[in-house]
């Protein structure tokens, strides 16, 4: 038997240190690191903060959200972690979800690009402006575009694409339906917000006549291949739904 000779590029001095795994963030809207401190809504409320920001985030360019990506991917990195997603829901001037992709590819960072969408704006009672929802057709077939383009389905894939309509206030449940559907025939994860607020679940109650929960219920948004982002008022037939089926959180 062959003794195995390592080569040893640099030693560490890990006494007082501890060594942990590197972390994964499983929600991020990268696009926001160069909007982060906008004095007008610095402090408001998550609606209120929304609506302030929206007309500066229809500015958005294919550049920005390149040269975004790899902002927040440096700084990811001197954190310490390693593998993060992007959750990409507004798409104005000709943006696409490869932007952020390929920037991604510069760096070598591991990445789940989430495709976000918003299909329902104030005309139609929702909360973004209308010139920045997009129709739910282009929504769906973008989707699928970038997943035949990008999603690498192998476990530890340096690039995987997921199915993500943005939340209960800007898309409808039709396209909640469609993106499951989606998700499921390509076996790609399903990412989205849910009860990030108490108007978070005020709206759903107006607008839908159920509880967060009972909402993702009936669109078939639970699984393992699913995680929602924030959830934090589930009420405790949420959180045992959420176990039962091993749906994720990214709190
Ligand atoms: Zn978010």
């Amino acid at each position: 038997m062959s003794a195995v000779k390592a080569s040893i590029e640099r030693t560490v001095d890990g006494r007082h240190h501890v060594v942990i795994p590197s972390m994964i963030n499983t929600h991020y809207h990268m696009v926001q690191s160069l909007t982060r401190a906008v004095p007008s809504v610095q402090n408001a409320e998550l609606f209120s903060w929304l609506q302030g920001l929206y007309p500066i985030w229809t500015g958005l360019t294919p550049d920005m959200v390149h040269v975004s990506t790899q902002i927040a991917m440096d700084e990811s990195l001197l954190s310490g972690c390693t593998t993060t997603s992007n959750h990409l829901y507004i798409y104005p001037n000709g943006v696409r979800l490869d932007d952020s992709i390929t920037a991604t590819q510069i760096i070598g960072m591991r990445f789940v690009a989430t495709r976000g969408g918003m299909s329902v704006g104030q005309s139609q009672g929702g909360l973004p402006p209308d010139r920045v929802v997009e129709s739910e057709d282009f929504i769906l077939k973008d989707t699928q575009r970038l997943i035949e383009t990008w999603h690498n389905p192998t476990h530890g894939a340096m690039t995987q694409v997921a199915v993500a309509p943005c939340s209960p206030f800007t898309v409808s449940q039709d396209l909640m339906r469609e993106s499951a559907k989606l998700a499921c025939h390509y076996q790609t994860r399903m990412h989205t917000h849910l009860t990030e607020n108490d108007h978070n679940l005020a709206y759903t109650q107006e607008k839908f006549n159920c509880t967060p929960t009972q909402y993702v219920q009936d669109l078939g948004w639970f699984g393992s291949d699913v995680w929602h982002a924030h959830c934090v008022r589930l009420d405790d037939e949420g959180i045992s739904l959420f176990a039962a089926t091993r749906t994720s959180i990214a709190h």
